[in-house]
């Protein structure tokens, strides 16, 4: 561990979780070098849904961290940061098979023991609520005090506000160790050599070469859509859609049934600007370069399925991103062991725009000797024996 908090910090990937972590350490003063191999939000954080949620969280330390990271989106709201950038709606996840109901009363049970603010929804209720649902809705859970972000804009904020200027096109090959091994001594770049008195890696897939967690990463392509506005459609919607289904392929609640294939589950987010973002899927292999129609049109006939107006509606585009797995499915954040002056924060799947800024914010709190706000020993790099690098 550091000594005393560091005056300089290296922070490699500027995605969601770089940007934060770079954030929270200018905004102690310390100096801040946050490069990447391209652009800010270029990769995972650009191409990401961005429900800020705790819906459809695994019961444990996912669930309690997304729900302090949902609460530090309400506080930068409300301080100026993220106004207007964080949008506040409820989740609600809907049921339209006996199986996705019983799916739905064990998650309902479990968030609330959490203690998030849930509330069950059916018939009248519900289709006074949400009238745009569909009658096929057995029922649904509301899921209160949620929200949405898009992951660039959020980027976008946290740099202009610290005044960081990203060094693009600058890859990290290689950190140099010194002291035994000990320590970092310098981060090897595309553009030669740079030197702080700390280095974080925040690389998100490229954190599996820097690392030596090739065995321990892995990606994980999603597919999305984006409508055209349809404002009135948008204003009968009080928040986001979300299948049952959604909850059996993130794996956050177990199934009695095969999962469906390459892990498609439903969300449908009304957006601030009136379209609507439609995702999407889970698939171990693929790139981000690439949609393809089978999966584009099982994401549409599911979203009709449940807002039968949205078959009125235009798509305007699809895209996709590649998130970063972990094995064990916990993000890996904390100390890189035997590095006395190397961090790490990766690994956060599809769960990063809504805990990247906690997850930074506490990285940061660890760095400079405080209590962090998220407890980090169950996200702790040690518990991976391969984590590190070769001297
Ligand atoms: C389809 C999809 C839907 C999603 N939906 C949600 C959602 O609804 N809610 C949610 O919370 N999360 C969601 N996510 C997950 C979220 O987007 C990610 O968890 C988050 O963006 C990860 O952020 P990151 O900063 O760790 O990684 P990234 O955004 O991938 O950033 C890593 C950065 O590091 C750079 N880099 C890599 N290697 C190097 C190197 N050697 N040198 C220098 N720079 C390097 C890259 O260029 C990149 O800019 C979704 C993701 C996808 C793909």
């Amino acid at each position: 561990m550091l000594s005393r908090p560091p005056s300089s910090v290296i922070v490699v990937g500027s995605g969601i979780v770089g940007a934060a972590t770079a954030y929270f350490l200018a905004e102690r003063g310390i100096d801040v070098r946050l490069l990447d191999t391209s652009a800010p939000a270029a990769e995972a954080t650009g191409a990401a849904d961005g429900a800020v949620s705790v819906a459809s969280k695994r019961p444990g330390p996912i669930m309690t961290a997304a729900l302090k990271g949902v609460a530090l989106y309400g506080k930068l709201a409300d301080k100026g940061l993220f106004a207007g950038a964080f949008k506040r709606r409820s989740t609600f996840i809907v049921a339209i098979s006996e199986e996705e109901c019983a799916v739905l009363d064990a998650h309902s049970a479990a968030l609330a023991s959490a203690g998030v603010k849930v509330e069950i929804l059916h018939g009248v209720a519900l289709s006074r609520k949400s009238p745009a649902l569909s009658p096929r809705a057995r029922m649904a859970v509301e899921v209160h005090g949620e929200g949405h972000a898009i992951g660039y804009q959020i980027v976008h904020r946290l740099l202009s506000a610290s005044g960081i200027v990203v060094d693009r096109n600058t890859s990290v090959e290689g950190l140099s160790l010194v002291n035994g091994g000990k320590r970092i001594g310098a981060v090897v770049t595309s553009r030669g050599e740079l030197r702080a008195d700390a280095v974080v890696i925040a690389a998100g897939n490229g954190s599996a070469r820097l690392l030596g967690l090739g065995d321990v990463l892995t990606q994980r392509k999603g597919q999305l859509l984006v409508t055209e506005r349809a404002p009135a459609l948008n204003g009968s919607l009080p928040g986001a859609i979300m299948s049952g289904r959604y909850l059996l392929s993130k794996g956050s609640q177990k199934s009695t049934h095969t999962p469906p294939p390459r892990g498609l589950g439903l969300v449908i987010d009304p957006l601030v600007t009136g379209q609507f973002l439609i995702g999407g899927t889970r698939e171990d292999s693929g790139s981000r370069e690439t949609t393809d129609i089978d999966a584009v049109s099982r994401m549409l006939a599911d979203a009709v399925d449940l807002v039968p107006g949205l078959s009125g509606v235009r798509l305007l585009r699809s895209f996709a991103g590649v998130r970063t797995a972990v094995a064990d499915g916990l993000p890996i954040v904390g100390q890189i062991p035997g590095l006395e002056n190397g961090f790490v924060a990766t690994g956060f799947e599809g769960d990063g725009i809504c805990l990247g800024p906690i997850a930074g914010k506490s990285l940061v709190q660890l760095m400079c000797g405080d209590e962090p706000d998220l407890r980090l020993s169950s996200f702790d790099p040690g518990r991976f024996a391969d984590c590190g690098v070769a001297a």
